[in-house]
C-alpha cells in the first residue's frame, strides 16, 4: 500500500510549494487521519501537529458535527453559485454572522458586506480588483499602485503573489507585477538600530513608509496592504505603535488599507480578530483558513462601508460588479463555516488562546535561552517563532538557509510537526487552538 501509494505520488502528483528534486527523492510524507491535534501517518506514527496544518486547523481534526454539516448541507443543496443575483440560505447567513462578528469582537461595526472565495489568495486579488474599481469610480485612475511589506505572505496568485514580499515567491515568475511597491518588515529584532527603543524603530518604520509615498507621489498609492502579524515571513508581531502611525498615514494620503486576517482571523492571536487586537480600522478585511477550519476551502473579503457606499451608488450607471468565481458562497463550505463558528462560540475556544500562547512562549525562552543559536523567542498568542542566528551577539546569519529546515526534519522524528519558514531561519509553531497544556508540554519538551 506505502510502496504504491508513494510510486503513485512519484508519476503524478505535482506538490505545492515543494522541490521537484527533493520530494523525489524522498517520497511524499503521507498522513491518513486526524484527531484533536494529533495527526497519524500511512504508518500508523502520531505527530503533534504544532503547524495546525499551515495555521488553519483552528478547531483541531475531526470534529463529527463539521462533518455532519457538511454532509447535511450536500445533500440539501450541493450548490448554488451566487452570480446575477442567485444566492443560497448558507451563504446569506455566514456573510450576515461575519459582519455581526466584526461589529461584536473587532469593534469594526464599519464593515459592510461579505465577498466569497475559495482561499487566501483569491481573497486577496478580489481586495486588490475593489480597490482600483473604488478609485476609477471616485474619479482618481490615477491611484493605482499598492504597497506591501518584504516578508509580507498573501498568497500566490499573480496579484496576491505579487503583494507576497519573499523574493523566493517571485523568482521563476516575473514578479512582483507592475505598480506593487515593497517598503521593510517591523521586525523590531532584526531591524532595530543599537539602543533604538521599540517606539523609535516604529515610527522609524512608519518614517519610511512617509518617504516612499512621497517620492512616488500619494496621489498614485491606491491601497496599503498589511497582515496583522506577518506570518510565513517570520511571526512578526507590529511593535508598539507602528499601526497607530501607519493609519494616521494612511489617512492623511487618502490611501486604503487592507488588513489581510487570513491567518489571525478566528482566534490565533488571542483575539477573535487582528483587527480588535490592535485597534485596526481596515477598509477591507480578508479572512480564510481558520474561517472553516480548513474543513473546507472559503474565504471571506469584507468591505467596509466607505468603498462599499460608492460601489452601491454607482452601481446603476456602472453596471454588473464583473468579478467572482464559480464557488463563491458554495453551500457546503459556507455550512461547514457555520458550524466551525458553533463550535468556536458554544466552546469559548478563542477564550484560553492567549494563556496557551504565553504558557508556549514562556516554556521555549526559559530552555533555549542559552542557546547558543537562539536569537529570538517571539509570537502573539498562538502564532509562535524560534528565530536562529549563527551568532546572536552580533546578530551574524548563518550562511545559508539549512539549519531551520533541519530543525524540522529532527522534531518531526520526534512526532511534532513544525513549519521551517522560507524568509529567515525560523521554527513557526501554531498548534490548533485547541490544544491541551499536557500536549503543548509535550511538544516542547
Ligand atoms: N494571506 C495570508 C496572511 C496567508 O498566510 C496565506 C496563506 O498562508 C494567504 C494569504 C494565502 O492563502 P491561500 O494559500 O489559501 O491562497
Amino acid at each position: 500500500m506505502t510502496d504504491n501509494l508513494s510510486a503513485k505520488d512519484k508519476r503524478s502528483l505535482f506538490h505545492a510549494v515543494s522541490s521537484i528534486a527533493d520530494t523525489a527523492s524522498s517520497g511524499p510524507f503521507v498522513l491518513s487521519h486526524g484527531k484533536g491535534s494529533t495527526v497519524t501517518d500511512e504508518h500508523g506514527r502520531d505527530y503533534i501537529d504544532m503547524g495546525a496544518g499551515l495555521w488553519c486547523v483552528n478547531i483541531g481534526y475531526g470534529r463529527d458535527e463539521v462533518a455532519d454539516a457538511v454532509a447535511q448541507a450536500t445533500r440539501q443543496l450541493s450548490f448554488q453559485h451566487l452570480f446575477g443575483g442567485a444566492a443560497s440560505a448558507p451563504a446569506i447567513e455566514l456573510a450576515d454572522r461575519l459582519l455581526t462578528l466584526f461589529r461584536e469582537r473587532a469593534n469594526a461595526p464599519h464593515m459592510a458586506r461579505v465577498f466569497f472565495g475559495s482561499s487566501g489568495s483569491d481573497a486577496n486579488d478580489t481586495a486588490y480588483k475593489m480597490v482600483l474599481h473604488y478609485h476609477n469610480l471616485i474619479g482618481k485612475p490615477q491611484k493605482k499602485k499598492v504597497i506591501s511589506r518584504h516578508g509580507a505572505y498573501h498568497g500566490l496568485t499573480y496579484a496576491a503573489g505579487s503583494l507576497t514580499g519573499i523574493p523566493a515567491y517571485h523568482k521563476a515568475f516575473d514578479m512582483p507585477a507592475h505598480g506593487v511597491l515593497h517598503v521593510d518588515a517591523p521586525h523590531y529584532y532584526r531591524g532595530a538600530m543599537a539602543g533604538e527603543s521599540e517606539a523609535d524603530f516604529a515610527a522609524r518604520m512608519v518614517a519610511q513608509l512617509r518617504d516612499t509615498i512621497e517620492r512616488e507621489g500619494p496621489e498614485t498609492i491606491a491601497a496599503f496592504w498589511a497582515e496583522p502579524v506577518m506570518g510565513t515571513g517570520g511571526v512578526i508581531p507590529p511593535p508598539q505603535g507602528y499601526f497607530e502611525g501607519v493609519q494616521q498615514l494612511l489617512a492623511q494620503h487618502d490611501i486604503l488599507f487592507v488588513a489581510d486576517e487570513v491567518i489571525t482571523g478566528f482566534g490565533r492571536t488571542g483575539e477573535w480578530f487582528g483587527t480588535g487586537r490592535y485597534d485596526l480600522k481596515p477598509d477591507i478585511v480578508n479572512l480564510a483558513k481558520g474561517l472553516t477550519s480548513a474543513y473546507q476551502p472559503l474565504s471571506a473579503t469584507i468591505v467596509g462601508d466607505r468603498i462599499w457606499d460608492v460601489l452601491e451608488g454607482a452601481s446603476a450607471q456602472h453596471g454588473a460588479f464583473m468579478h467572482g468565481f464559480t464557488y463563491s458562497g458554495h453551500p457546503v463550505c459556507c455550512a461547514a463555516a457555520l458550524a466551525v463558528l458553533d463550535i468556536m462560540e458554544s466552546e469559548s475556544i478563542v477564550d484560553p488562546v492567549a494563556a496557551k500562547g504565553e504558557r508556549l512562549l514562556a516554556s521555549l525562552k526559559q530552555r533555549l535561552k542559552d542557546h547558543p543559536f537562539v536569537g529570538d523567542i517571539r509570537g502573539a498568542g498562538l502564532m509562535v517563532a524560534i528565530e536562529y542566528l549563527a551568532d546572536p551577539a552580533t546578530k551574524r546569519d548563518f550562511a545559508g538557509m539549512a539549519g531551520h529546515k533541519i530543525v524540522a526534519a529532527h522534531v518531526r522524528e520526534e512526532g511534532v510537526l513544525s513549519r521551517a519558514l522560507p524568509w529567515m531561519p525560523v521554527t513557526s509553531l501554531s498548534p490548533p487552538l485547541v490544544i491541551a497544556d499536557a500536549e503543548l508540554d509535550e511538544a516542547i519538551e
